[in-house]
């Protein structure tokens, strides 16, 4: 059954009546990136760069961040490697950087927060990744923004990081895309104006589901009030989606949501076509598109999303699924 299924690699995530996905892969690390070209990713759709900062003494350097953007940007060659700045805090701490004892962590000093208030370790890891966009399509993404003025201060950073390497002389691309994890519920309530402000929205369902059901992701005790299908949920993928297309720009998903292949159906009711996976899942992912029509999906889907409980949308998901298996 592995072996079948890696022959799918090569093959398109094309639904039997015609639509098409783009499946791209989440990374952690840069050894995952052997795994996702294997298994047939198109492109890197979250770079999670906080391995750079795990396990050692200090800071990286600009010139040690570079080094690993730039190769994954050249091995990813033409495909698209989005690359997420640094989203310290919350799980995520630092020996050599003390950060605050604090009651609420993923509530508190993290990810955005963190750069726009550090701001010298913020422009390192931008132009990092900037000199890394003059060897392959690299795009930038900032986690945790819930307001338009984290966007503002954000990309003023990112012009200064541009102004110092012109004046170092140092090439990278002057285009480069910056896109917004959608990943608070404040930013989904204001999508229509966040996306006046990004090149494009990837929807982060990990945290999403997390703050939206105020459930912590990391609590044993409540991991099953975690519902991804939660009716609330759906809304806000709606809205965020619709407030994309609205302002004509790309979206995405990148939760592990993406990588649950009883979604299918909502993606294709939204009209989601990128999405992006840990390695492991893209094959399984991509067997159940193949398996699926995406006329019949939508109407499961749209049925979905009139239903008033977790429970009922699950269950509905799931026989669904059963049936394209
Ligand atoms: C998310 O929150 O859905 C996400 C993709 O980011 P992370 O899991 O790294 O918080
Ligand atoms: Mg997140």
């Amino acid at each position: 059954r592995k072996e079948q299924l890696q022959l799918l690699a090569t093959v398109d995530a094309v639904t039997k009546d015609g639509t098409f996905f783009n499946l791209a892969a989440n990374m952690s690390s840069v050894k995952e990136l052997d795994i996702a070209l294997q298994n047939g990713a198109k492109g890197v759709g979250l770079f999670r760069t906080e391995f750079l900062y795990m396990d050692r003494h200090s800071f990286p350097t600009e010139e040690e961040q570079f080094e690993v953007y730039r190769h994954v940007a050249e091995k990813a060659g033409q495909s698209s490697v989005v690359i997420r700045t640094f989203d310290i805090g919350g799980d995520k701490q630092l020996d050599y950087f003390s950060l605050p004892e604090e009651d609420n962590p993923f509530l508190g000093y993290r990810a955005i927060r963190i750069c726009l208030d550090r701001t010298e370790l913020f422009q390192t890891q931008l132009a990092a990744i900037l000199r890394a966009s003059a060897f392959g399509n690299v795009k930038i993404m900032y986690p945790m923004i819930s307001s338009v003025d984290e966007i503002r201060q954000a990309n003023e950073i990112l012009r200064q990081a541009m102004a110092d390497l012109d004046r170092r002389g140092i090439a990278y691309d002057p285009n480069i895309k910056v896109g917004i994890m959608i990943e608070v519920p404040a930013a989904v309530a204001i999508a229509d104006l966040l996306a006046e402000e990004a090149d494009f929205f990837s929807i982060g369902t990990n945290d999403l589901v997390q703050y939206v059901l105020a459930v912590d992701r990391m609590n044993e005790q409540i991991a099953h009030m975690y519902h991804p299908f939660h009716p609330a949920v759906l809304r806000m993928l709606r809205t965020t989606v619709e407030a994309a297309h609205q302002a004509g720009i790309p979206v995405s998903v990148c939760g592990e949501l993406a990588g649950d292949e009883r979604a299918i159906p909502i993606w294709l009711e939204l009209g989601v076509k990128d999405l992006s996976m840990s390695p492991q899942s893209l094959l399984r992912v991509k067997h159940r598109i193949l398996n699926t029509n995406a006329a019949e999906a939508k109407k499961e889907a749209a049925a979905c999303f009139k239903l008033r409980t977790n429970t009922a949308v699950e269950e509905r998901l799931n026989a669904f699924a059963e049936r394209c298996s």
